[in-house]
């Protein structure tokens, strides 16, 4: 069965990014509305995701690292959910399977919370312990147990920068929430909760504040809100682009490039708009047919998606140029 963990987690965990991911997904599903995030060593001999969230009871706890428990509720129009997230309940069972966890959690009527030492899917010790509402959860030299994974990580700053993509990712998509994240000593990010402009102010800098259009386009089936940066902002590189449908950061090429037409020769070459553009859209319109693991997603009709989102970004654009 540890075998099987293992093969399992290095579906679901391919880097310790993914770890973070799943960790911090947990913290704000279990309603936390402080979320903290500890790296260090790039996330190699560290993680930990500390939340105020609901917490769970010490059985919960135990069962929370089981494959496939999961205390969320499956609806069937809840496809997108089921498929986006991917491997329901599997997340925990899968990074305990391949480091050594710590979880610490305590739910609020509960007087003493419990803590869990885990080794390679192994429950080493669970006993009661004193500690703030929520969960804390500590990843230990992740892949220890797996040589050939661990030494297919790459270099410190390739991983700590995946782990800052999504980071930045879920507190774009959740300013409502206050997030902060330390590396080493370093306190990287410090976001209270917040208006979105605010939250992307505080994320990339004070230079965006003034750089900001609003987006905001609705039609039967999807809205679209959030900013896309003025022309003359251009970006040179790629990786200041956010897309989230349903509040879950997508890829899209074909998206990208209904928000690159609609600054049809404004954008000098080779350089690229800000963005953070939500889509919200009915599941039923989505198909959900592509692998769990994969950020990207398929519309039923991706043509009038494409029309709405050039559209939105075009009157933002065009009403900051009058
Ligand atoms: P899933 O999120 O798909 O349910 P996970 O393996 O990620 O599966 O988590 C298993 C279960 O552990 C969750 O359903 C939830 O009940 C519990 N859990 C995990 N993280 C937290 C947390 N930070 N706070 C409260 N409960 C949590
Ligand atoms: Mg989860």
């Amino acid at each position: 069965d540890s075998i099987a963990n293992q093969i399992a987690a290095g579906e679901v965990v391919q880097r310790p990014a993914s770890a973070v991911k799943e960790l911090m997904e947990n913290s704000i599903d279990a309603g936390g509305k402080n979320i903290r995030l500890i790296v260090k060593d790039a996330g190699k001999t560290l993680l930990q995701v500390i939340d105020d969230g609901m917490g769970m009871s010490p059985t919960d706890a135990r069962m929370s690292l089981e494959r496939h428990a999961t205390s969320k509720i499956r609806k069937a129009e809840d496809l997108f959910e089921l498929y986006t997230m991917g491997f329901r309940g599997e997340a925990l069972a899968s990074i305990a399977a391949v480091a050594q966890m710590e979880l610490r959690t305590r739910k609020e009527s509960d007087e003493l919370g419990t803590c869990i030492v885990v080794e390679g899917s192994d429950i080493k010790r669970q006993e009661p312990v004193a500690c703030d509402k929520g969960t804390s959860i500590s990843v230990k030299n992740l892949f220890f147990n797996i040589p050939a994974r661990r030494n297919f990580l790459k270099s410190n700053p390739v991983e700590l920068k995946h782990i800052i993509d999504e980071f930045q990712r879920l507190s774009l998509a959740h300013p409502d929430l206050s997030f902060s994240m330390v590396q080493g000593d370093e306190l990287v990010y410090d976001l209270p909760e917040g208006k979105l402009s605010q939250r992307i102010i505080n994320l990339f800098g004070k230079a965006y504040q003034e750089q900001l259009a609003a987006c905001q386009e609705e039609t039967n089936m999807i809205k679209v809100t959030g900013y896309v940066g003025k022309p003359d902002f251009a970006r040179k590189t790629r990786g200041e682009q956010f897309l989230f449908v349903n509040k879950r950061f997508i890829r899209s090429n074909y998206l990208h490039h209904a928000i690159m037409s609609a600054y049809e020769g404004l954008l000098p070459e080779n350089s690229f708009p800000f963005y953070v553009l939500f889509i919200d859209i009915d599941p039923k319109h989505i198909d959900v047919n592509v692998h769990p693991t994969k950020t990207e997603i398929k519309f039923d009709d991706e043509r009038a998606v494409y029309a709405v989102v050039r559209s939105a970004a075009r009157q933002a654009i065009g009403s900051h140029n009058l």
